[in-house]
């Protein structure tokens, strides 16, 4: 078993599972997250199997159902409200649920009070200013008020996200987020009575995507293609859009454009991916989750990815006699399964729009049911 002092740049979900899981097996953690303590960007997500398993590992997935909406499966409706397709999801024996919806900030709550229980160091508002990695440590200098003193660590594991600074260091350039010409718009709402799982819901280029995240709330997730991304939209305009991104839509899903208005959850995003095409590590330096495979939104697998990263490195760490041996092991078990989940979340998108690939094409071969059974499998 390794153990030492391991910095992690990004209190997202990555970081503070890995913050978590490293604090309790005794390692040194501290967490530098560049966001002030109370912003968490997003409305909701789906916890599906892989990832409550992971929560479980940590001893918070009971935390996680009773702040969020157990259940599973999938239901597919008409513009008019017709129900299409009903997919009840299987329950893995050791999980008590196929899947949860939860708030992004209830998760994050959770993981963080998980993360200081666990003994992990968390400053908020502070990022790394300089990292210098040799044979014998990682050396840190800091930026931010309240921030940890500078010094070395044995591990930097950059759980930072999409526009990674942990990525540009280990890559440069190289793999920088394409945005996929598909735009998401978001907002949290009152939950319809209609909604007891996940539904999804098509007209013409725009695809709905309702989750009941508590009894009280629920996500609604608006997918279209876009020329390019649009900048500096409010709430207010983002709500506008959204309203008439709705108008084809008739039965309780139409009737949200009566809601939507007002809301200042409301927000807006390009869908982008990375995919970092070499190890993931060097050194004393790796980059899990969005940094190294983020991918669009289609499976509800890219924070299950990220926890999966996460608790993964924890084990390796645990296995290996050495730190390259375990970053080795790591990157090998995980490399196949963000491969899997990003490659048909893609494929899935743009079939979803009519404009799947011959690769697509193939890869969709294998039914998605046949994909989420995989997940579902131990990591
Ligand atoms: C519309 C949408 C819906 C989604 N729905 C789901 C879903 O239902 N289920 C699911 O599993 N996944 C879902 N995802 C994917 C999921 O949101 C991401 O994959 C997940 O958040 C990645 O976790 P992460 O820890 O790698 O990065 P993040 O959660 O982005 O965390 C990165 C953290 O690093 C911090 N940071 C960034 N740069 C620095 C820096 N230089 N210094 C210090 N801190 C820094 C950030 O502030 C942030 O807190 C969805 C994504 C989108 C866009």
């Amino acid at each position: 078993m390794i153990t030492g002092r391991v910095l992690i740049q990004g209190g997202g979900i990555g970081g503070l599972v890995a913050a978590t899981a490293l604090a309790q097996r005794g390692i040194e953690v501290d967490v530098v997250e560049h966001r002030p303590a109370d912003s968490v960007l997003g409305v909701g997500l789906i916890q599906p199997p892989n990832a409550l398993r992971v929560m479980a590992e940590i001893g918070v997935l009971d935390e996680c159902l009773a702040a969020g909406y157990p259940g599973g499966g999938i239901r597919v409706i008409g513009p008019d409200g017709t129900v299409l397709a009903d997919a009840p999801a299987r329950v893995p024996e050791d999980l008590p649920v196929a899947g949860s919806g939860l708030q992004r900030r209830e998760l994050c709550r959770i993981l963080l009070e998980a993360a200081v229980k666990a003994g992990a160091r968390l400053y908020h508002g502070v990022t790394t200013a300089a990292i210098a990695d040799s044979t014998d440590g990682v050396t840190v200098t800091f930026s931010g008020e309240s921030a940890p003193a500078d010094g070395r660590y044995d591990l930097l594991a950059g759980f930072d996200g999409i526009r990674s600074a942990v990525r540009r260091h280990l890559f440069g350039e190289r793999y920088e987020p394409r945005f996929t010409g598909f735009s998401v718009w978001r907002v949290s709402l009152p939950r319809p009575a209609e909604l007891d799982r996940t539904v999804f819901a098509f007209a013409g280029p725009v695809k709905a995507t309702l989750i009941p995240l508590s009894a009280n709330d629920c996500y609604l997730a608006l997918v279209a293609p876009e020329a390019s991304p649009q900048h500096g939209l409010s709430a207010p305009g983002i709500a506008g859009q959204m309203v008439a991104m709705l108008a084809p839509f008739g039965g309780w899903i139409g009737a949200l454009r009566e809601v939507i208005p007002g809301q200042d959850s409301a927000a807006y995003g390009p869908i982008e991916e990375v995919t970092v095409a070499e190890p993931w590590a060097r050194g004393r330096i790796l980059a899990g989750g969005d940094a190294t495979h983020a991918t669009s939104p289609h499976m509800a697998q890219g924070a299950a990815m990220a926890a999966e990263d996460a608790i993964v490195l924890a084990h390796e760490l645990d296995r290996a006699q050495r730190l390259d041996q375990a970053l080795t092991a790591w990157y090998q078990r995980r490399a196949p399964r963000a491969g899997l989940v990003q490659s048909y979340s893609t494929a899935l998108m743009r079939q979803e729009q009519g404009e799947p690939t011959e690769a697509d094409l193939r890869l969709l071969e294998l039914p998605l049911p046949a994909v989420q059974a995989r997940l579902a499998q131990p990591y």
